[in-house]
Protein backbone atom coordinates (compact mmCIF):
# COMPACT_ATOMS: atom_id res chain seq x y z
CA UNK A 1 0.00 0.00 0.00
CA UNK A 2 1.15 3.09 -1.19
CA UNK A 3 0.06 6.79 -0.65
CA UNK A 4 1.58 10.26 -1.54
CA UNK A 5 0.50 13.11 0.60
CA UNK A 6 0.59 15.98 -2.14
CA UNK A 7 0.91 19.32 -1.78
CA UNK A 8 0.96 20.48 1.60
CA UNK A 9 3.53 22.52 3.43
CA UNK A 10 5.51 20.48 6.31
CA UNK A 11 6.05 21.75 9.81
CA UNK A 12 8.73 20.01 12.21
CA UNK A 13 11.37 21.78 13.37
CA UNK A 14 13.44 18.80 14.44
CA UNK A 15 14.00 17.94 10.98
CA UNK A 16 13.80 21.84 9.94
CA UNK A 17 10.58 21.63 7.81
CA UNK A 18 8.69 24.97 8.45
CA UNK A 19 5.95 25.07 6.23
CA UNK A 20 7.73 23.07 3.52
CA UNK A 21 6.18 22.45 0.51
CA UNK A 22 6.50 19.38 -0.57
CA UNK A 23 5.31 15.70 -0.95
CA UNK A 24 5.44 12.93 1.27
CA UNK A 25 5.38 8.90 0.54
CA UNK A 26 4.41 6.62 2.84
CA UNK A 27 4.02 2.65 2.21
CA UNK A 28 2.63 0.64 4.54
CA UNK A 29 2.21 2.63 7.15
CA UNK A 30 6.26 4.51 7.13
CA UNK A 31 7.41 7.15 5.27
CA UNK A 32 9.61 6.15 2.43
CA UNK A 33 10.33 9.54 0.43
CA UNK A 34 9.88 13.22 1.21
CA UNK A 35 10.43 15.49 -1.37
CA UNK A 36 9.54 17.82 -4.48
CA UNK A 37 6.71 16.40 -6.78
CA UNK A 38 7.23 12.56 -6.15
CA UNK A 39 5.98 10.02 -8.41
CA UNK A 40 4.70 6.95 -8.47
CA UNK A 41 2.27 5.04 -10.65
CA UNK A 42 1.37 2.97 -8.05
CA UNK A 43 0.64 5.47 -5.13
CA UNK A 44 -3.00 6.53 -4.51
CA UNK A 45 -2.17 10.08 -4.29
CA UNK A 46 -4.22 12.28 -1.75
CA UNK A 47 -4.25 16.13 -2.66
CA UNK A 48 -3.76 18.21 0.46
CA UNK A 49 -2.97 21.61 -1.21
CA UNK A 50 -2.82 24.80 1.84
CA UNK A 51 -2.76 22.32 4.67
CA UNK A 52 -0.32 22.08 7.16
CA UNK A 53 1.16 18.70 7.69
CA UNK A 54 3.03 17.64 10.90
CA UNK A 55 4.05 14.43 12.66
CA UNK A 56 0.97 12.98 13.78
CA UNK A 57 -0.16 14.77 17.26
CA UNK A 58 0.75 13.03 20.68
CA UNK A 59 -1.14 13.69 23.70
CA UNK A 60 1.08 13.01 26.88
CA UNK A 61 -1.96 12.57 29.62
CA UNK A 62 -5.22 11.76 28.90
CA UNK A 63 -7.75 8.97 30.52
CA UNK A 64 -8.54 6.37 27.97
CA UNK A 65 -9.11 2.78 30.21
CA UNK A 66 -13.84 2.96 30.20
CA UNK A 67 -14.07 -0.11 32.34
CA UNK A 68 -14.32 -0.28 36.57
CA UNK A 69 -12.43 3.20 36.39
CA UNK A 70 -13.57 6.41 37.47
CA UNK A 71 -12.36 8.34 35.04
CA UNK A 72 -11.93 7.44 31.44
CA UNK A 73 -13.08 7.95 27.74
CA UNK A 74 -12.61 5.64 24.67
CA UNK A 75 -8.92 5.57 23.09
CA UNK A 76 -10.35 6.99 19.48
CA UNK A 77 -12.85 9.45 21.07
CA UNK A 78 -9.78 11.41 22.40
CA UNK A 79 -7.33 10.38 20.11
CA UNK A 80 -7.91 9.86 15.91
CA UNK A 81 -11.55 11.16 16.37
CA UNK A 82 -9.50 14.52 17.38
CA UNK A 83 -6.59 14.79 15.16
CA UNK A 84 -3.77 13.26 17.46
CA UNK A 85 -2.15 9.72 16.56
CA UNK A 86 -1.00 8.84 19.37
CA UNK A 87 -1.84 8.96 23.62
CA UNK A 88 -0.35 8.19 26.81
CA UNK A 89 -3.19 7.00 29.45
CA UNK A 90 -2.29 8.79 32.69
CA UNK A 91 -2.37 6.14 35.27
CA UNK A 92 -6.03 4.51 34.97
CA UNK A 93 -4.49 1.64 34.20
CA UNK A 94 -1.86 0.06 37.04
CA UNK A 95 -0.07 -3.37 37.15
CA UNK A 96 -3.06 -5.26 38.16
CA UNK A 97 -5.49 -4.04 36.05
CA UNK A 98 -2.86 -2.83 32.50
CA UNK A 99 -3.74 -6.69 30.89
CA UNK A 100 -7.77 -5.93 30.58
CA UNK A 101 -6.52 -2.67 29.26
CA UNK A 102 -4.39 -3.62 26.70
CA UNK A 103 -7.05 -6.77 25.48
CA UNK A 104 -10.22 -4.73 25.50
CA UNK A 105 -9.11 -1.10 24.50
CA UNK A 106 -5.24 -0.72 23.61
CA UNK A 107 -5.47 -3.69 20.57
CA UNK A 108 -8.35 -3.00 19.51
CA UNK A 109 -7.67 1.38 18.68
CA UNK A 110 -6.73 2.89 15.47
CA UNK A 111 -4.74 5.55 18.18
CA UNK A 112 -1.64 4.28 19.04
CA UNK A 113 -1.92 4.19 23.07
CA UNK A 114 0.65 3.90 25.43
CA UNK A 115 0.72 3.36 29.38
CA UNK A 116 2.12 5.62 32.25
CA UNK A 117 1.54 2.58 34.29
CA UNK A 118 -0.07 3.84 37.84
CA UNK A 119 2.45 3.33 41.19
CA UNK A 120 -0.73 1.77 42.55
CA UNK A 121 -1.76 -1.63 41.03
CA UNK A 122 -5.15 -1.06 41.02
CA UNK A 123 -4.82 2.37 39.25
CA UNK A 124 -8.05 4.72 38.93
CA UNK A 125 -10.12 2.07 40.32
CA UNK A 126 -10.97 5.08 42.62
CA UNK A 127 -9.64 8.56 43.53
CA UNK A 128 -7.49 7.54 46.72
CA UNK A 129 -5.43 5.17 44.50
CA UNK A 130 -2.49 6.10 47.04
CA UNK A 131 -4.48 6.03 50.24
CA UNK A 132 -2.76 2.62 51.34
CA UNK A 133 1.02 1.97 50.62
CA UNK A 134 0.21 -1.46 49.89
CA UNK A 135 -1.17 -1.02 47.01
CA UNK A 136 2.11 0.10 45.47
CA UNK A 137 4.03 -3.06 44.36
CA UNK A 138 7.15 -3.52 43.14
CA UNK A 139 6.78 -7.22 42.10
CA UNK A 140 3.61 -7.09 39.97
CA UNK A 141 5.28 -3.41 38.60
CA UNK A 142 8.28 -5.76 37.59
CA UNK A 143 5.84 -8.75 36.31
CA UNK A 144 3.55 -6.37 34.46
CA UNK A 145 6.91 -4.45 32.62
CA UNK A 146 7.92 -7.98 30.97
CA UNK A 147 4.57 -8.87 29.65
CA UNK A 148 3.66 -5.09 28.13
CA UNK A 149 7.31 -3.64 28.21
CA UNK A 150 6.43 -1.90 24.72
CA UNK A 151 3.05 -0.41 26.25
CA UNK A 152 4.48 1.16 29.07
CA UNK A 153 6.52 4.21 28.83
CA UNK A 154 6.62 5.46 32.47
CA UNK A 155 5.18 5.04 35.60
CA UNK A 156 2.32 7.54 37.12
CA UNK A 157 1.54 8.93 40.50
CA UNK A 158 -0.92 12.00 41.89
CA UNK A 159 0.52 13.70 44.29
CA UNK A 160 -2.82 15.31 45.70
CA UNK A 161 -3.89 15.49 49.38
CA UNK A 162 -7.22 13.28 48.20
CA UNK A 163 -4.96 10.71 46.57
CA UNK A 164 -2.34 10.03 49.20
CA UNK A 165 -4.63 10.88 52.54
CA UNK A 166 -1.72 10.71 55.28
CA UNK A 167 0.40 9.36 53.50
CA UNK A 168 1.98 12.66 52.69
CA UNK A 169 4.80 12.32 50.54
CA UNK A 170 5.87 9.03 50.88
CA UNK A 171 3.95 7.48 47.66
CA UNK A 172 5.96 9.90 45.69
CA UNK A 173 9.64 8.65 47.60
CA UNK A 174 8.60 4.99 46.69
CA UNK A 175 7.03 5.74 43.24
CA UNK A 176 10.84 7.68 42.32
CA UNK A 177 12.54 4.67 43.73
CA UNK A 178 10.73 2.36 41.90
CA UNK A 179 11.00 4.04 38.69
CA UNK A 180 14.76 4.43 39.17
CA UNK A 181 14.84 0.57 39.64
CA UNK A 182 12.83 -0.06 36.72
CA UNK A 183 14.57 2.86 34.40
CA UNK A 184 11.51 4.81 33.22
CA UNK A 185 10.81 7.94 34.06
CA UNK A 186 7.87 9.50 36.80
CA UNK A 187 5.20 11.49 35.72
CA UNK A 188 3.57 13.09 38.72
CA UNK A 189 0.39 14.74 39.08
CA UNK A 190 0.58 18.04 41.29
CA UNK A 191 -2.63 19.12 43.44
CA UNK A 192 -3.66 20.65 46.68
CA UNK A 193 -1.19 19.60 50.25
CA UNK A 194 -0.26 17.36 51.06
CA UNK A 195 2.33 16.87 49.75
CA UNK A 196 4.08 20.45 49.25
CA UNK A 197 4.94 20.51 46.13
CA UNK A 198 8.57 22.00 46.78
CA UNK A 199 8.78 18.51 48.31
CA UNK A 200 7.82 16.19 45.49
CA UNK A 201 9.88 18.28 43.02
CA UNK A 202 13.12 17.74 45.35
CA UNK A 203 12.50 13.78 44.68
CA UNK A 204 12.15 14.30 41.12
CA UNK A 205 15.33 14.15 38.47
CA UNK A 206 16.44 13.85 35.48
CA UNK A 207 13.61 12.39 32.87
CA UNK A 208 10.88 13.01 35.36
CA UNK A 209 7.98 14.73 34.40
CA UNK A 210 5.50 17.48 36.63
CA UNK A 211 2.14 16.92 35.11
CA UNK A 212 -0.48 20.04 35.83
CA UNK A 213 1.87 23.19 35.72
CA UNK A 214 0.00 26.32 34.87
CA UNK A 215 -2.76 24.89 37.56
CA UNK A 216 -3.70 28.39 40.25
CA UNK A 217 -3.58 26.00 43.45
CA UNK A 218 -2.36 27.57 46.33
CA UNK A 219 0.01 24.57 46.06
CA UNK A 220 1.39 25.15 42.54
CA UNK A 221 4.65 25.94 40.95
CA UNK A 222 2.88 30.38 40.39
CA UNK A 223 2.91 31.84 43.73
CA UNK A 224 2.04 35.88 44.27
CA UNK A 225 3.38 36.91 40.89
CA UNK A 226 6.82 34.37 40.94
CA UNK A 227 7.70 30.87 39.61
CA UNK A 228 9.08 29.37 42.90
CA UNK A 229 12.70 28.52 42.64
CA UNK A 230 12.26 24.79 43.28
CA UNK A 231 10.93 25.04 39.43
CA UNK A 232 14.11 26.24 37.89
CA UNK A 233 16.03 23.81 40.00
CA UNK A 234 14.64 20.68 38.72
CA UNK A 235 14.98 22.08 35.31
CA UNK A 236 18.89 22.14 35.75
CA UNK A 237 18.37 18.48 37.12
CA UNK A 238 16.49 17.70 33.61
CA UNK A 239 12.91 17.24 34.88
CA UNK A 240 9.94 18.31 32.54
CA UNK A 241 7.00 20.35 32.94
CA UNK A 242 3.73 19.65 31.36
CA UNK A 243 0.17 21.26 31.15
CA UNK A 244 -1.88 18.71 31.48
CA UNK A 245 -5.35 20.88 31.49
CA UNK A 246 -7.87 18.80 33.13
CA UNK A 247 -11.01 20.23 34.45
CA UNK A 248 -9.05 22.36 37.11
CA UNK A 249 -5.67 22.22 36.58
CA UNK A 250 -5.13 24.99 33.94
CA UNK A 251 -5.21 28.85 34.56
CA UNK A 252 -4.19 30.96 31.88
CA UNK A 253 -3.54 33.96 33.77
CA UNK A 254 -1.37 31.60 35.86
CA UNK A 255 0.29 30.15 32.27
CA UNK A 256 0.78 33.93 31.22
CA UNK A 257 3.03 34.94 34.77
CA UNK A 258 4.91 31.98 34.36
CA UNK A 259 6.16 32.32 30.89
CA UNK A 260 6.60 36.14 31.89
CA UNK A 261 9.19 34.15 34.50
CA UNK A 262 10.47 32.11 31.26
CA UNK A 263 8.92 29.17 32.76
CA UNK A 264 7.73 27.39 29.65
CA UNK A 265 5.99 24.24 29.62
CA UNK A 266 8.30 20.82 28.04
CA UNK A 267 4.63 19.55 26.72
CA UNK A 268 1.45 20.48 25.38
CA UNK A 269 -1.62 17.39 27.23
CA UNK A 270 -4.70 17.87 27.73
CA UNK A 271 -5.80 15.38 30.57
CA UNK A 272 -9.37 14.32 29.12
CA UNK A 273 -11.79 11.68 30.09
CA UNK A 274 -15.42 12.00 29.15
CA UNK A 275 -16.56 14.95 31.91
CA UNK A 276 -14.05 17.43 30.32
CA UNK A 277 -14.55 16.71 26.54
CA UNK A 278 -17.46 19.18 26.14
CA UNK A 279 -15.86 22.02 27.87
CA UNK A 280 -13.32 23.07 28.74
CA UNK A 281 -10.45 21.06 27.82
CA UNK A 282 -12.11 19.55 24.13
CA UNK A 283 -9.67 18.41 22.53
CA UNK A 284 -5.66 18.61 22.56
CA UNK A 285 -6.02 21.29 19.48
CA UNK A 286 -7.82 23.78 21.49
CA UNK A 287 -5.37 23.54 24.48
CA UNK A 288 -2.81 24.12 21.44
CA UNK A 289 -4.49 27.30 20.66
CA UNK A 290 -4.58 28.40 24.13
CA UNK A 291 -0.85 28.30 23.74
CA UNK A 292 -0.95 30.57 20.49
CA UNK A 293 -3.00 32.91 22.37
CA UNK A 294 -0.56 33.42 25.33
CA UNK A 295 1.98 34.16 22.23
CA UNK A 296 3.82 30.78 21.78
CA UNK A 297 4.58 30.48 18.41
CA UNK A 298 2.97 27.50 16.18
CA UNK A 299 6.21 25.70 15.58
CA UNK A 300 6.86 25.82 18.90
CA UNK A 301 3.14 24.10 19.52
CA UNK A 302 3.43 21.60 17.07
CA UNK A 303 7.33 20.43 18.70
CA UNK A 304 5.68 20.44 22.17
CA UNK A 305 2.91 17.44 20.77
CA UNK A 306 5.59 16.00 18.16
CA UNK A 307 9.32 16.04 18.64
CA UNK A 308 9.59 16.82 22.75
CA UNK A 309 6.89 14.09 23.91
CA UNK A 310 8.89 11.16 21.44
CA UNK A 311 12.24 12.37 22.81
CA UNK A 312 11.06 12.31 26.45
CA UNK A 313 9.01 8.86 26.67
CA UNK A 314 11.30 7.47 24.12
CA UNK A 315 8.61 6.50 21.34
CA UNK A 316 10.28 4.89 18.53
CA UNK A 317 9.64 5.91 15.30
CA UNK A 318 7.21 8.77 16.05
CA UNK A 319 7.07 12.42 16.44
CA UNK A 320 8.85 13.14 13.26
CA UNK A 321 8.41 13.43 9.54
CA UNK A 322 11.70 11.31 8.62
CA UNK A 323 11.83 8.20 6.31
CA UNK A 324 11.60 5.36 7.99
CA UNK A 325 9.17 6.87 10.89
CA UNK A 326 6.24 5.75 11.04
CA UNK A 327 3.62 7.70 8.96
CA UNK A 328 1.54 9.27 11.36
CA UNK A 329 0.84 12.55 9.98
CA UNK A 330 -1.72 15.66 11.48
CA UNK A 331 -3.28 17.84 8.93
CA UNK A 332 -4.32 21.10 9.92
CA UNK A 333 -5.48 24.59 8.30
CA UNK A 334 -4.65 28.07 10.28
CA UNK A 335 -7.96 29.94 10.42
CA UNK A 336 -9.18 33.55 10.67
CA UNK A 337 -12.36 34.16 12.83
CA UNK A 338 -13.59 34.49 16.39
CA UNK A 339 -13.21 31.11 18.41
CA UNK A 340 -14.06 31.56 22.15
CA UNK A 341 -12.04 29.37 24.37
CA UNK A 342 -12.23 28.91 28.52
CA UNK A 343 -9.58 27.86 30.74
CA UNK A 344 -10.22 25.16 33.79
CA UNK A 345 -10.95 28.40 36.08
CA UNK A 346 -13.52 30.09 34.09
CA UNK A 347 -11.62 32.74 32.34
CA UNK A 348 -12.74 33.43 28.56
CA UNK A 349 -10.98 34.22 25.76
CA UNK A 350 -11.12 34.96 22.64
CA UNK A 351 -8.89 33.95 19.44
CA UNK A 352 -8.58 35.67 15.44
CA UNK A 353 -6.10 33.30 14.50
CA UNK A 354 -6.36 29.54 15.45
CA UNK A 355 -5.73 26.02 14.35
CA UNK A 356 -8.27 23.60 12.96
CA UNK A 357 -7.59 19.88 13.04
CA UNK A 358 -8.82 18.70 9.61
CA UNK A 359 -7.31 14.59 9.50
CA UNK A 360 -4.75 12.34 10.28
CA UNK A 361 -2.88 9.79 8.77
CA UNK A 362 -2.13 6.46 10.75
CA UNK A 363 -1.74 3.29 9.35
CA UNK A 364 -2.42 4.32 5.69
CA UNK A 365 -5.80 5.76 6.65
CA UNK A 366 -6.85 8.78 5.93
CA UNK A 367 -9.21 9.63 9.07
CA UNK A 368 -11.55 12.77 8.80
CA UNK A 369 -11.18 14.38 12.46
ZN1 LIG B 1 -3.98 14.72 37.47
ZN1 LIG C 1 -5.12 12.98 34.62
Amino acid sequence: MKTILSGGKLLDKKNNYLFSELDILVQNGKIRKIGKNIEDSEAIVIDLKGKIISPGFIDIHVHCFPKNTAISSQPDDIGVKRGVTTIIDAGTAGAATIEIFYEEFIKKSRTRVYSNLNISSLGLRTLDELSEMKNIELNKIKEALKKYGDIIVGLKARASGSVVKENGVLPIKLGKEIAEEVNLPLVVHIGNAPPKVEDVLNFLGKGDVVTHCYNNKKNGLVREGKVISEVFSAQKRGVYFDIGHGSESFSLDIAKIAFENNFEADTISTDLYERNMATPVKSLETTINKMLYLGVDLKDCVEKVTNKPAEIFKLRELGELKVGYNGDLTIFDICDGNLELEDSVGKKIELKNYIKTEYVFIKDELIKV
